[in-house]
Parts: structure tokens; C-alpha cells; sequence
């Protein structure tokens, strides 16, 4: 792992702020935390306002990350969608769900954990772009299920057809 700004200097650790590796050069405590330098500038000059929304921002940093309480909550995408969230968020253990029984239970998993996970191992811009992002995929999740119900009915009515033709 190395320094985000001076790739052949190792890291020593991660800013709090925007999540870049660090070298010990690079690294400013501030109050108890370490920042970047460009963040901790941005901290200094930008209102204070500003500074506390960013720092709020610890998505993809996986255990270190603080979930934000505005993302808690069911997630209905995940639950509906589990495989193909769990891809697009890069939260690899929600392949489980792809593994027949387990697949039902972890999909129940995705749907609590979901929005924890996908914060934990994804970098997101804002919690703004995260919910937005999430939104996207509970539509998708509604429509796919309603898409699969649909599928699933007229495949229903036609073996009922062709099975009572072959009966008469
Ligand atoms: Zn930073
Ligand atoms: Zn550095």
C-alpha cells in the first residue's frame, strides 16, 4: 500500500476525511484524527459548515467506516436484487446468494445489512449520491420481481393450457 501522493513512499495510514493511504510525511493530526494534507488545508480555509459534511463522508473504508444514521434501514434493493448489488457495490460475500438456500437467507441479510455493507466497501461522494444510488436499485429490484411475477404467470397459464389440451 502507498502513499496516495507519492506512489513509491509506503502508507502508514488512511485520511479520515476523503479515505487516500497516507505516508507519514503526508499525514496532519487534527484533533485526535489524521487527514491529508490538501484536506486538512481545505479544513482550515473552507467554512466550517463544509468541513463537517465531508468529514462525515467514511464510506470505503471498510471497519473503520462510520455508517451514517441517514443510510440505516432495509434495503430493499439488496433484498430483491442481492446478486447483482452485491457486484455493484463490490461486497463480494453477497455471491452467497447465489448458492441455492442459502441464497433465501442471505438475501433477508442483504436486505439489513445492505446499505451498511455497500457504505463499508464503497467510496460514495456523498450520502446524497449513496441514497440516490440505492434508490436506483430498489426500481430495478421492484421491476425485475414484477418482470419475473409477469414471466412467471404466462409460463403458468400456457402449462395449464397445454396440459388440459392434452388431456381432452
Ligand atoms: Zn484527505
Ligand atoms: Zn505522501
Amino acid at each position: 500500500m502507498k502513499c496516495a501522493y507519492h506512489p513509491i513512499v509506503d502508507a502508514v495510514g488512511a485520511c479520515v476525511n476523503c479515505g487516500r493511504l497516507i505516508c507519514a510525511e503526508c499525514k496532519v493530526m487534527l484533533g485526535g484524527k489524521f487527514y491529508c494534507n490538501p484536506c486538512a488545508d481545505k479544513m482550515f480555509s473552507g467554512k466550517a459548515e463544509t468541513a463537517t459534511t465531508i468529514v462525515e463522508n467514511t464510506s470505503g473504508q471498510g471497519s473503520a467506516s462510520v455508517i451514517p444514521k441517514e443510510i440505516k434501514g432495509w434495503n430493499w434493493g439488496a433484498f430483491l436484487l442481492n446478486w447483482i448489488l452485491a457486484i455493484g457495490n463490490s461486497v463480494w460475500i453477497g455471491l452467497l446468494s447465489l448458492v441455492p438456500y442459502v441464497g433465501f437467507v442471505m438475501a433477508i441479510v442483504l436486505g439489513v445489512k445492505g446499505n451498511e455493507w455497500a457504505w463499508r466497501y464503497k467510496r460514495w461522494d456523498s450520502i446524497e449520491h449513496f441514497k440516490r444510488t440505492q434508490r436506483t436499485w430498489t426500481w430495478w429490484g421492484v421491476g425485475v420481481l414484477i418482470f419475473s411475477l409477469v414471466i412467471g404467470v404466462i409460463v403458468g397459464i400456457a402449462v395449464i393450457a397445454t396440459t388440459e389440451r392434452r388431456w381432452w
